[in-house]
């Protein structure tokens, strides 16, 4: 990185730098603004969201599931909910596995809602630019590289918040992480949405239904259908479904030439399992095949290793941590490379704490690291993982960075009392 580093021109010198605006980073920006910080957030595509709106429509992790629900992700993330449901662009929608209620939403409203969020809070935003190495002294991250059409920047910072998903941020850094490269990650999966549905008839047909049809779309030879249980579910919109359908296993996603051919097999099996819906369900007659989603979604690369690693044990003894910055009642879901999904479960109505500790990693001071990405063994990453989760995480880190910026601490030293104090105030569950 020599050369890009001799060629890089400052951009930016600001309190806090967000990589990445998936939930995690776009809710940690907003935070962080929103907190007095200057913050700066920089995205490799041209919208906000990440897999919230590229790829998804539910946010699940807001409620436990478990009659009654208790609702467990509270604070700013909730702005993000109410916007939705004000635009009337947004439903409650029972979960047909057990993980809870979701809030499914329209994806292109919520590119808007994230961006006037930010805008509102003053977040400088900085799209189609990628991040790339970083700017160190001795242990502490000062800044990054970044690269775009035009030229290769450097942004400093005194706190950076690594929301990329992949660690790219911590990987760089030398955050010890693991990855496809020592273990099983979850699967990849491209959705797309059916149009010209009729709803009232689609959504009569449940799930054992529609899985018994798999079976015989399968058997008949006609229809390569690797996920066997894959699920459909309502949109706020009349006609539309959405779908959770494909299955792309055994790849390492921050490997461009493995992500190739996924993306390229996600679509094709898209194609597939549109056509098994179309000829075989109800309601499908005079459905037509829409909105892929931007690129194939990736539940799991780098998980870093922090000053705490939250474990399997941890997520079904719902185990409560002091240092606890958020909860999470999600079951454990586990898209592994089979034909099935593995769903475990915590106690009914229980949740566990995500500790503070998870978004702190090893090795490198002035650094978080949050959402899919946090410390976090391949199980327990397998609940964690929920957008209600990512933005939870993203809340504390964006308010653990304005607060060591105004305290002159970094986010390692922080008194977590404080930073929890402050999350109770904004509205967040922490315990
Ligand atoms: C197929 C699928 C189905 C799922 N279903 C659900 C569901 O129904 N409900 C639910 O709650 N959760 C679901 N999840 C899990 C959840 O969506 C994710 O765990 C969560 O969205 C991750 O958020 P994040 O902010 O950590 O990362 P991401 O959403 O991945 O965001 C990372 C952002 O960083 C940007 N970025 C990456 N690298 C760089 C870089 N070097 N420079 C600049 N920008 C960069 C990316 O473009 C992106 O915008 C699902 C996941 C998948 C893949």
């Amino acid at each position: 990185m020599t050369i890009l580093t001799k060629q890089a021109r400052d951009l930016w010198k600001t309190d806090v730098l967000v990589v990445g605006s998936g939930s995690a980073g776009a809710t940690a920006a907003i935070t962080a603004a929103r907190e007095g910080a200057s913050v700066a957030l920089v995205e490799r595509y041209g919208f906000m969201g990440g897999t919230s709106t590229m790829v998804l429509d539910t946010f699940y992790g807001f409620y436990t599931p478990g009659d009654p629900p208790r609702k467990v992700v509270g604070g700013i993330p909730d702005l993000v909910v109410d916007a939705l449901m004000e635009r009337k662009v947004a439903l409650i929608r029972p979960n047909t596995y057990g993980a809870g209620n979701g809030v499914t939403y329209d994806p292109e409203v919520l590119k808007i809602v994230w961006e006037q969020l930010a805008h509102e809070a003053g977040v400088k935003l900085l799209y189609h630019t990628l991040v790339v190495d970083v700017i160190k002294e001795a242990d502490k991250i000062t800044g990054v590289l970044a690269i775009n059409k035009r030229e290769a920047l450097k942004i400093e910072a005194d706190v950076i918040i690594d929301a990329s998903g992949d660690a790219d941020v911590a990987a760089h850094a030398g955050v010890p992480f693991e990855s496809a490269e020592d273990g099983p990650v979850q699967s990849l999966t491209t959705t797309f949405r059916m149009l010209n549905v009729d709803t009232d008839v689609a959504r009569a047909v449940k799930k054992d239904k529609l899985h018994a049809l798999m079976a015989e779309a399968t058997a008949s030879g006609k229809y390569d259908l690797p996920r066997k249980e894959g699920s459909v579910h309502i949109t706020p919109f009349e006609g539309v479904m959405a779908t959770n359908m494909t299955r792309v296993a055994e790849i390492d996603p921050t490997d461009p030439v493995q992500l190739t051919s996924a993306e390229i097999e996600g679509r094709r099996q898209a194609e597939v399992y549109a056509a098994f819906l179309k000829d075989f369900v109800p309601g499908y007659e005079k459905s037509v095949l829409a909105d892929l989603s931007t690129q194939i979604g990736v539940r799991e690369s780098r998980r870093i290793f922090g000053e705490y690693r939250l474990t399997k044990k941890d997520v079904l003894a719902a185990r409560s941590f002091e240092d606890a910055i958020a909860q999470c009642g999600a079951p454990i879901e586990d898209h592994h490379s089979g034909g099935d999904t593995i769903w475990e479960y915590l106690p009914e109505g229980e949740t566990y704490g995500i500790p503070y500790r998870c978004l702190k990693p090893q090795r490198v001071e002035g650094l978080l690291v949050v959402g899919r990405c946090l410390s976090a063994d391949h199980d327990a990453h397998a609940s964690v993982r929920s957008m209600g989760q990512c933005m939870a995480m993203g809340q504390a880190a964006g308010a653990s960075a304005a607060l060591s910026v105004k305290s002159g601490v970094t986010p390692r030293n922080l008194s977590v009392t404080e930073l929890r104090n402050r999350l109770m105030k904004l509205g967040a569950v922490v315990d």
